[in-house]
């Protein structure tokens, strides 16, 4: 039985409501390791990692310890012109993470906040650095940095946001690299003309320009669309060139998504900002930091009356248990990637991927890289998937969820982005299931209630 106090009393983020009290709703009482699990014990492998945040599992002994031993000294102080210890070890080890190039670490508690922080301290700098002409923002096509009013107005999803456009602020849009299939498999691979794109704007107004924000190797919200690292490094290159700050925005892409800690660092792409959330606890409390550089932090120093400070604070800003959790998931992950054992994941998965969908005649594109994929739905011969109102990808996810997994839909696609920790035979039991849900759901058949 769910709870009726859902039903009485929630609104669930990103969801028609209508539609999640009609449809099989499920309601997790309990996690271990990659397995959700619900009041009646049945279980659940955790395919979309509790929106891309878990990495060691859920109800780890080591987090769960580090938590409780944060618990027994404070809960929470403020960062409001005192410190704490645990705090200031997590902002080192955060730097340390850049071999110490962005020296200075600001937090806050999601990732939406993180990249309007950046954004905001890069505006700043300008006006600080004599350089208040610098006012132009870049950010790329199909970008999604969050719901806020700043992170709308930097993202590209006309879906999510159209209707909010007259309040945001002016971006300039540059082109994502073109996706191209080769033996079905879906990869990014024609930059040339996004480059030359930007390369023709900066030459125009680079001078005009603060601040470039990117979502390094893969738009995650944009349904998995993929980068190559030369794209990346091309896109570092121009900002270079051109004084213009390069904010990564790597929410979804750091903490061993991508096989690495940083993904920016692991292929050489220096960033002047890095926005970093979700896996920094790797699934356990809500913490964000923007990571900077000691010239963009020194530019705010000054007397009091200079008005030089950056004025923007969050009340739970680097909250303690937050900030423990995190340093204890950094060693566990660090040991994790020394082990291979990422680098073995990420193969598995791609293999599994393959087995199940490559050639399926309803999967017309698959997406992997490192642990994120996409599997698109519709007809392989066809660029047109299955009409819109047969809400396809989430009958499947419904599906899915009946035999054991959790994924999320996005249009006709289903996001497969499990725990990094992820062994290999859940990342198995992942994909032949989703392939068997798959096969279940013909368009235009009742999905069956999860209680059946
Ligand atoms: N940036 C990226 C790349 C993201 O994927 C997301 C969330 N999916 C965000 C920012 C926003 O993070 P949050 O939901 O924590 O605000």
């Amino acid at each position: 039985m769910i709870d009726d106090a859902d039903a009485r009393h929630s609104w669930h983020p990103f969801t028609q409501m209508r539609e999640y009290l009609g449809g099989p709703r499920l309601e997790i009482t309990r996690a271990r390791g990659c397995w959700l699990e619900d009041a009646q014990g049945r279980r659940y492998l955790d395919g979309n990692a509790s929106i891309w945040t878990n990495v060691h599992g859920h109800n780890d002994p080591e987090l769960n310890a580090a938590l409780v031993r944060q618990l027994d000294q404070v809960a929470h102080v403020t960062l409001l012109g005192l410190n704490h210890p645990t705090a200031a070890r997590l902002a080192e080890r955060l730097s340390g993470l850049t071999g110490g190039r962005c020296s200075r670490v600001f937090y806050s508690d999601c990732g939406a906040m993180a990249v309007e922080i950046a954004v905001k301290m890069s505006i700043q700098y300008w006006q600080l650095h004599g350089a208040p002409g610098r006012r132009r923002i870049l950010a790329m096509q199909h970008a999604y940095h969050g719901d806020s009013f700043g992170t709308m107005s930097l993202g590209d999803s006309g879906g999510f946001h159209g209707r909010f456009q007259p309040w945001c602020f002016s971006v300039d849009r540059f082109p994502s690299p073109d996706h191209v299939e080769v033996n079905g498999r879906v990869l990014a691979s024609e930059y040339s003309a996004a480059v030359e794109s930007l390369a023709a704007f900066l030459a125009a107004h680079g001078a005009e320009c603060a601040c470039l924000v990117l979502e390094p190797l893969v738009q995650g919200a944009a349904g998995m669309r993929q980068q190559p690292v030369a794209f990346v490094r091309e896109v570092a290159r121009l900002c270079r060139l051109h004084g213009v700050h390069l904010i990564l925005d790597e929410v979804f892409v750091a903490f061993g998504r991508l096989g690495h800690v940083l993904a920016g660092e692991a292929h050489g792409v220096e960033a002047d900002f890095l926005c970093l959330a979700k896996g920094l606890t790797a699934g356990y409390l809500p913490l964000a930091a923007t990571l900077t550089t000691e010239a963009v932090y020194e530019a705010h120093l000054g007397a009091w009356e200079e008005h030089r400070a950056f004025y923007h604070g969050h009340t739970y800003t680097g909250n303690p248990l937050a900030c423990a959790v995190a340093l204890e998931s950094l060693t566990k992950l660090e040991l994790l990637q020394r082990s291979g054992r990422l680098t073995e994941g990420i193969a598995w998965l791609g293999q599994a991927l393959e087995n199940a969908f490559l050639g399926h005649p309803n999967v017309r594109g698959l997406r992997q890289l490192g642990f994120t994929a996409a599997v698109d739905f519709g007809p392989a011969d066809s660029q047109c998937a299955w009409a819109p109102g047969e809400r396809g990808a989430l009958r499947v996810c419904h599906e899915a969820r009946r035999r054991g997994l959790v994924l999320r839909p996005l249009g006709d696609s289903v996001l497969i982005v499990p725990p990094p920790v992820i062994d290999r035979s859940e990342i198995e039991f992942l994909t032949t299931t989703l392939r068997a849900a798959l096969e279940a759901v013909a368009p235009g058949l009742p999905v069956q209630p999860i209680s059946s």
